[in-house]
């Protein structure tokens, strides 16, 4: 079946144009950051070059082909620098300024000459599918990077449309679609363009998925962290817990000593900088798999997955000596906070029973002068 080329650039023209104007839409709202301005620039670029194309033989070429070509790879590379804006990496405007020129005024160079349209189609059409390629690197670089879905899903469907374009690059050197009749004398051109005018439509519905996921997995993160030193607040720790499958499990609960006497005699500004300041030696200590909790006040709770009794201690005691150390280095202080550490491991995944022993061993340590660690010795006191 043939397909009307000329009223599918019409459509994709449509499409583009409603689509950036939505996205300069929600831009303007300020809501949604600086990513929806590129992407519904670009858009609106890709709009009407893909306008100016469609009017080719109505309009002066011109307009059909040099303005419309121009400006469609100029909307093209905006928007592999929308992807990257979005990506929040750095996008200098003037480089930016500086590519599409680079790359989009070239297409001035092939003349109306029906000779060189076989050339045209083939630049653009490679043009196109190089930039398809990028956006696809950089949309599985959000991916892994963020663990985004949705990033994924927008990779994958630049996957189509680079193929097309470069099949359409394939049959502009071998001299299929060509001259001046350009428009409805191909039936693989028609079906081509009809497939990209759909997943064009498409990635800006997975864009916006995008920003919705992030913005979700930002607001479950805010809520599972405790705002002052950026550890896990107990429903985030609770919704790490339980291990899939932990060989054993060590839990340190940990008490900053004679913080009350800090507070009173230095203010609660200086004890908010030593609960940064313990949060961060600590994490510095742990591996990137454990876990650290503040559990309340100066009260905080770190798991070690799959780590025998001795290591456990002898992390604690590294932790103990490293806040030691750091608090040391604080200038101005009159009181030395210290650290009190209750040790317990388990080969079972009853987080409860385990911080139960932890805890008292903790309070062990406290009756026994504080600044120091205990480990439990698996009984718990009635
Ligand atoms: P101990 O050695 O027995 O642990 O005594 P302590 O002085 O550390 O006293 P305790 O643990 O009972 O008191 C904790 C104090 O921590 C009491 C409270 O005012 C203070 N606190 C709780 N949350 C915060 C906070 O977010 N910032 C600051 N600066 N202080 C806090
Ligand atoms: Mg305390």
């Amino acid at each position: 079946m043939m397909l009307d080329l000329r009223t599918i650039y019409v459509v994709s023209a449509m499409t583009c144009l409603v689509l950036g104007s939505v996205h300069l839409a929600a831009y303007s709202t300020g809501r949604f950051g600086r990513w929806p301005a590129w992407w519904g620039i670009s858009n609106l670029l890709i709009g009407i070059g893909s306008l100016c194309v469609s009017l080719r033989n109505l309009v002066p070429p011109f307009v059909s082909l040099d303005v419309g070509n121009v400006v469609t790879i100029a909307g093209y590379l905006l928007t592999f620098f929308s992807v990257r804006v979005f990506a929040e990496r750095p996008v200098d405007k003037r480089y930016c300024a500086l590519a599409i020129a680079g790359v989009s005024l070239p297409v001035l160079l092939f003349t109306v000459d029906p000779a060189t349209v076989s050339a045209r189609i083939f630049y653009v059409s490679i043009v196109c599918c190089l930039c398809d390629l990028a956006i696809l690197r950089e949309g599985a670089a959000i991916h892994r990077r963020e663990k985004l879905f949705s990033a994924g899903l927008l990779a994958w469907l630049y996957a189509p449309t680079a193929a097309i374009f470069l099949a359409r690059s394939l049959l502009a050197v071998s001299g299929q679609i060509a001259g001046p009749g350009a428009f409805g004398d191909s039936v693989v051109h028609g079906w081509m363009g009809a497939t990209a005018v759909v997943f064009f439509a498409l990635r800006s519905v997975v864009i916006v998925l995008m920003a919705a996921e992030r913005n979700s997995g930002k607001l479950i993160d805010l809520a599972h962290r405790d705002p002052l030193t950026g550890a896990l607040n107990r429903s985030g720790l609770a919704q790490h817990l339980p291990f899939k499958r932990p060989q054993s499990l060590a839990l340190l609960a940990i008490d900053i000593d004679n913080f009350k006497q800090l507070n009173d005699q230095h203010g609660h500004v200086v004890g908010d900088d030593i609960l940064r300041l313990f949060a961060r030696v600590a994490q510095s200590v742990l591996r990137p798999s454990d876990l650290l909790s503040r559990q309340g006040g100066d009260e905080f709770v770190a798991v070690l997955k799959d780590m025998a009794d001795a290591e456990a201690v002898q992390a604690a005691e590294s932790i103990r000596l490293a806040f030691s150390f750091a608090v040391g280095q604080v200038p101005g202080l009159a009181v030395f906070p210290t650290l009190s550490i209750g040790v317990a491991t388990s080969r079972e995944n009853d987080f409860e029973q385990l911080l139960g022993k932890a805890d008292e061993a903790l309070y062990a340590s406290k009756r026994r002068g504080r600044d120091r660690v205990e480990a439990s010795t698996g009984e718990q006191a009635a």
